[in-house]
């Protein structure tokens, strides 16, 4: 085993990972990603033709100023902006999204009971998410989407969900807002808009790596263990001694690498099992991505990546959750299943599979409680008064975009440099 003496060891290169690394302005640095490939979650294949990320990646830049810095580094920018159009499934009709702030789009006798409910829920103590729910929109709207999709989505009892699980990522409306978009519909939503790459996420990746200094990177090297006292991390491939380690693999895996005890049931998570799907012909057209949020349906996402490019064959990502850690799946079974629940939604209709890709993101949405802010909280700063940083959507633990991750690693940059 060789030996490697370097003042930054870093370990992933996803965003986060080669954000803090391209921000660094230091060549005495080291970034090991396990992977032969960079770009972690935002990951793009190219086959027969479609291009597909790795689940559908799309960009809502709040810092015009990181979007910016981003474009001018690609090689080949040509960035779509795209006015969202999202819609629910809701037995064979479509609702837009959110479903709450839309029901008026109901059968009457649904759009009735839901703002019945909503006009006389009772507050109760929001004490996790699924009260947070209940008590904010009253039973049926949560019964008929905001329970059952998000059930799916997170693979979990939602009792067990923080209330502010998603954070900002959750649409919030009052009975206030229902009647003022029942009136005059406003944005449908978070996110109206976003931006996507042509190459597609990866670009935004590639962009990063152009700070980050040449030979620094080693791609296919995983970090196995990490001795926090001596400061000293084996690779699969060698020693590395240093003085500041930055790690944006998911926090659960980084404690077990050092040593440190920690209680498996404050890590729980979601899997998200993908399926990226091109077909011989052009499916539904004018939309972006829709909610599924029936029991019945395997999956509780489909996005239509041809949609988004203007492409004349339909090509999808289609989304499942699980829990994590179960019994794996049997990917060829799920695929069919997947089909046919196209066929019974009416997305494929005697349409041929051309080409297809499979990927499972684990962890994927991480479940959010009092007990995981707490402990990640606690032992992420144990960790920094030892000069290791855990950053990153998994490092730290959360739910977050691309652009969150960046202002994170930067700032984890400025700080260490400001000495
Ligand atoms: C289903 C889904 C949809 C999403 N959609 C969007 C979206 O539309 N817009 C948006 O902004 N964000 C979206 N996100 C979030 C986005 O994917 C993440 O915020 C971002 O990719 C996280 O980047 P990261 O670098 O922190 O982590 P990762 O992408 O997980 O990168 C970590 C890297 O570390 C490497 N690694 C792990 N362990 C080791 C080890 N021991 N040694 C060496 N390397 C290691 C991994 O291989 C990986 O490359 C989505 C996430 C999911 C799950």
């Amino acid at each position: 085993m060789t030996r490697t003496r370097v003042k930054y060891l870093v370990i992933g290169g996803g965003i986060s990972g080669l954000a803090f690394a391209g921000r660094l302005g230091s060549d005495d640095l080291l970034l090991c990603e396990a992977e032969q490939e960079l770009g972690g979650y935002c990951r793009t294949v190219r086959r027969s033709g479609f291009t597909w990320d790795y689940s559908g990646h799309f960009f809502h830049f709040r810092h015009p100023e990181i979007e910016r810095y981003l474009v001018e580094r690609m090689d080949d920018p040509e960035i779509l902006r795209i006015e969202r159009r999202s819609a629910i499934r809701i037995r064979d009709r479509y609702v837009d999204f959110p479903f709450q702030k839309n029901i008026h789009q109901l059968p009457k006798e649904d759009f009735l009971a839901c703002l019945l409910d909503l006009y006389f829920r009772e507050p109760r103590e929001e004490r996790n998410f699924y009260d947070m729910l209940f008590s904010r929109f009253g039973r049926s709207i949560c019964e008929m989407f905001l329970i059952p999709y998000n059930e799916k989505l997170y693979a979990t009892d939602l009792r067990l969900l923080d209330r502010d699980a998603m954070g900002r990522f959750f649409p919030h409306a009052d009975f206030d807002d229902v009647m003022r978009h029942i009136r005059a519909p406003t944005g449908t939503g978070y996110n109206q808009t976003f931006t996507y790459a042509r190459g597609g996420a990866v670009e935004y990746v590639k962009a990063l790596q152009k700070d980050v200094p040449p030979g620094s990177i080693a791609l296919g090297e995983r970090v196995v263990s990490v001795d926090l006292d001596g400061k000293i991390a084996e690779t699969d491939r060698r020693t590395v001694e240093f003085d500041v380690l930055v790690s944006s693999c998911p926090f659960d895996r980084l404690l077990s690498m050092c040593g440190v005890e920690f209680d498996r049931d404050v890590y729980r998570a979601n899997e998200v099992e993908v399926f990226n799907l091109g077909f011989d012909r052009k499916g539904p057209e004018g939309i972006h991505w829709i909610y599924y949020p029936e029991r019945e349906i395997s999956f509780y996402r489909v996005g239509f990546y041809d949609n988004i490019f203007g492409d004349p064959r339909m090509s999808l990502y289609v989304e499942l959750g699980r829990p994590r850690g179960g019994t794996p799946a049997d990917a060829d079974a799920t695929l069919a299943r997947v089909l046919e629940d196209l066929r019974r939604v009416g997305v494929v209709d005697g349409h041929e599979l051309v080409d297809f890709h499979r990927v499972v993101l684990d962890p994927a949405y991480v479940h959010i409680t009092e007990a995981s802010i707490r402990d990640v909280r606690e032992k992420r700063e144990a960790l920094a008064e030892r000069g290791v940083y855990s950053i990153g959507r998994y490092g730290a633990w959360t739910y977050c975009s691309i652009e969150d991750n960046i202002v994170e690693a930067w700032e984890l940059a400025r700080q260490l440099t400001r000495a």
